[in-house]
């Protein structure tokens, strides 16, 4: 039997983690939170019994410990309640489903406390990777990747272990807007960015797919997985998501994986890795398919990704600065109180006003990212 923990169980990772545990009987929940949503998070606890539940909001926590009184769930909240869940003592493996920058302590507690990371809060990377993949080594722990581009690099390097990767393919959809220009751009709204043409996924995301900034943070986080220098990380353009990544060798010989666009693999094969289990759902048919093409980023119109290697390349408390400021600005575009573009001119502004801190400590992150917030706000204010 696996005892999983999930912090964010309520979203878009959460739910299909859910999905997967419903149909294996070697999968157990012994703990989950969410932010607000108790009104499905009750629900979840209802029907996997976990031991332990967390809310954000505190006075959420109440009304779900109110709903909840017929049951011996113990209901815990904030910050700490994050963390017991994350750490929770019977749990084998972590799943980090939580959106943003708040994945950080939970993240390195579970870590410490020995669990196994099943890890889609990539933000939890881009800010942390220094600490976190260290600390992982130390702790002898596994980082198994959920994002559908790692997953495919991990899936590649299974069997590799000696060999060295010369070049690591990322690919991206391109998001809603590909072959859009900059003056196209200009006037999308929040609805028309919301519509990704291949994944069903948080908005945050999704926003951060339409940007190209995510793939800018996959960079990232690719960078602290797999080892690896900025220089052989390559974005290319993959608009089917057919092929969610590739790996080029020393040799030349380039292996990628490849399956229909649906996160409930990724999920289920960082469960269970190294083995792989039948999973219900569509298969590719080569033969109906009107190809799978590949093209290179539009980099001028979609900033996000040199503004991400940019950030990589400098290092230090800059990958923090470039993720807290977009979480920000994207969280300004969905309020409608920014444009489109202005995602990027907040994060440059930010990069450009910062003085780096060369190795930083994790209070040094959350420093920088309270420093981001205050940025923005005189920014925008001034
Ligand atoms: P969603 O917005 O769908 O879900 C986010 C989850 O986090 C919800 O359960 C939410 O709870 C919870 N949450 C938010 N804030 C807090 C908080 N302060 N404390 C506790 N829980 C909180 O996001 P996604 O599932 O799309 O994404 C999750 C992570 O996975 C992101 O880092 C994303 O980049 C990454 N990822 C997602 C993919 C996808 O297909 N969706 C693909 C690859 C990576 P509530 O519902 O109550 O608000
Ligand atoms: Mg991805």
């Amino acid at each position: 039997m696996k005892n999983i923990a999930i912090i964010g169980s309520t979203g878009s990772i959460g739910t299909q983690t859910l999905d997967i545990v419903r149909e294996h009987e070697d999968l157990s929940i012994v703990a989950l939170a969410a932010g607000s949503n108790i009104r499905l998070l009750e629900k979840q606890a209802r029907e996997f019994r976990p031991a332990i539940v967390g809310v954000w909001d505190d006075d959420k926590a109440l009304e779900l410990r109110n709903n909840l009184k017929d049951t011996d769930i113990k209901v815990v909240s904030g910050l700490h309640g994050l963390i017991d869940v994350a750490t929770y003592i019977r749990s084998d493996i972590l799943v980090t489903a939580v959106v943003g920058m708040i994945g950080i302590r939970p993240t390195i507690e579970a870590i410490k406390a020995g669990k196994d990371i099943a890890l889609a809060n990539k933000e939890t990377l881009v800010t942390a990777g220094h600490l976190i993949m260290p600390l992982a080594k130390r702790s002898g722990v596994r980082i198994l990747p959920v994002d559908s581009e790692h997953s495919a690099i991990f899936q590649c390097l299974h069997g590799e272990k000696h060999n060295k990767i010369s070049r690591l393919l990322l690919t991206a959809s391109g998001g809603p807007f590909r072959g859009k220009t900059r003056e196209e751009l200009a006037g999308v709204t929040v609805a028309d960015a919301l519509k990704h043409p291949n994944w069903s996924m948080g908005k945050k995301i999704t926003i951060d797919s339409a940007t190209m900034v995510n793939k800018g943070l996959e960079v990232i986080e690719a960078k602290w997985l797999f080892d690896v220098t900025p220089d052989q990380i390559e974005v290319v353009v993959q608009p089917q998501s057919i092929i969610h990544s590739m790996v080029e060798f020393e040799d030349g010989s380039v292996k990628a994986q490849l399956g229909t666009p649906d996160m409930h693999l990724p999920i289920q094969y960082a469960l269970y890795y190294p083995n792989r289990l039948p999973l219900p759902g569509e298969r590719l048919d080569f033969t109906k398919m009107n190809g799978i093409s590949i093209e290179a980023p539009d980099r001028d119109t979609f900033r996000g990704l040199d503004l991400a290697y940019l950030a990589l390349t400098i290092g230090g408390s800059m990958p923090t600065v470039l993720n807290a400021a977009n979480e920000k600005a994207v969280a300004m575009f969905l309020a409608e109180e920014i444009s489109f573009l202005e995602i990027y001119d907040i994060i440059e502004g930010c990069m450009k006003a910062h003085r780096v801190i060369a190795k930083p400590t994790l209070r040094d992150i959350l420093t920088t990212e309270s420093w981001v917030y205050d940025h923005i706000e005189n920014m925008t204010r001034g």
